[in-house]
């Protein structure tokens, strides 16, 4: 297995915030455990590879708030907070050239909920945007399947209307959840499926395989990139409020299996998951099916 890791991001801290260093300490902390795991150390991203998804006046705010320590409590800001969010953006463009060998970016902070011209829910650049628009050349079409529990409304934001890059979300129903508003979406290269609260782990694998497959044989990607989130876990509830009902670890790894049943080279980048106690499980389980 192949991932992408620093401990560099363990340096963006807050006190008692969902999104914590300890969330990657506790997956590498199991992963540590496994045989045939090789750790690729990445490098930040420039702002030539940012530019290509945000505007300047984003990248200029993010330098600012950094500097002057100007945040909130979903997106709050300390002096490495722009560094660390360009190494993670700069993790998932390390992934995406490894496409060939399914690479893992072990990054924080998450990135899906970032737009062209804003930062919101934990997220400050938009890693997995960032990483498919490096090597769209190299790939000419990229289908991006999120299966975090939020809405990625930034990777949304990003993509709306593209020709080259398909964005197929499963996610609980937005108006029930953050970011609270569930779009109507009239561009050909978006779908998303908003699944009711309660929904347990066989009909989530039941939809999810169906429309995945539907979605790839429709699209015919050359890449297929994952936004994976793991907080669609039952008990992350008690973290991020999801109401979903998926209560089996080996969901992540049917999830897993079914993305590689497509048989193309792909990437993969850390958005959500925050239970410490199982998020090693749930990622360990989706790279077991993903990466085999
Ligand atoms: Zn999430």
């Amino acid at each position: 297995m192949l991932l992408v890791y620093s401990d560099d991001f363990l340096k963006h801290s807050f006190i008692n915030h969902p999104e914590s260093p300890g969330r990657l300490s506790s997956i590498k902390s199991l992963l540590d455990k496994k045989k045939g795991i090789r750790y690729i150390v990445p490098k930040p991203a420039t702002e030539n590879d940012l530019i290509k998804v945000h505007t300047q006046e984003l990248i200029e705010d993010l330098k600012m708030r950094s500097k002057k320590h100007l945040g909130d409590s979903d997106n709050p800001f300390v002096s490495s907070t722009f560094e660390i969010a360009k190494l993670s953006a700069g993790a998932a463009i390390e992934a995406a050239k490894h496409s060939e060998s399914k690479c893992f970016s072990l990054a924080r902070p998450p990135g899906h909920h970032a737009g062209r011209n804003f930062f919101s829910g934990f997220c400050y650049l938009n890693n997995i945007a960032i990483g498919v628009s490096s090597v769209l050349k190299k790939y000419g079409r990229a289908m991006i399947v999120d299966f975090d529990v939020h809405l990625g409304q930034g990777t949304l934001d990003i993509f709306a209307g593209s020709d080259a890059v398909f964005y197929l979300s499963f996610h609980q129903n937005a108006e029930t959840i953050y970011p609270w508003h569930e779009p109507v979406v009239r561009e050909k290269n978006i779908c998303l499926f908003a699944l009711n609260p309660g929904i347990g782990d066989s009909d989530y694998l039941r939809i999810f395989e169906k429309c995945f497959k539907q979605a790839v044989s429709d699209f015919k990607p050359d890449l297929i990139a994952c936004s994976a989130g793991f907080d669609a876990y039952y008990q992350d509830y008690y973290y991020v409020g999801s109401a979903l009902s998926i209560r089996e670890e080996e969901t992540f790894k049917r999830i897993g299996e079914i993305i590689a049943s497509a048989d193309k080279p792909g990437f993969a980048v850390l958005e959500g998951g925050y239970n410490l106690e199982r998020l090693g499980f749930l990622v360990y389980n989706f790279l077991r099916g993903w990466q085999k």
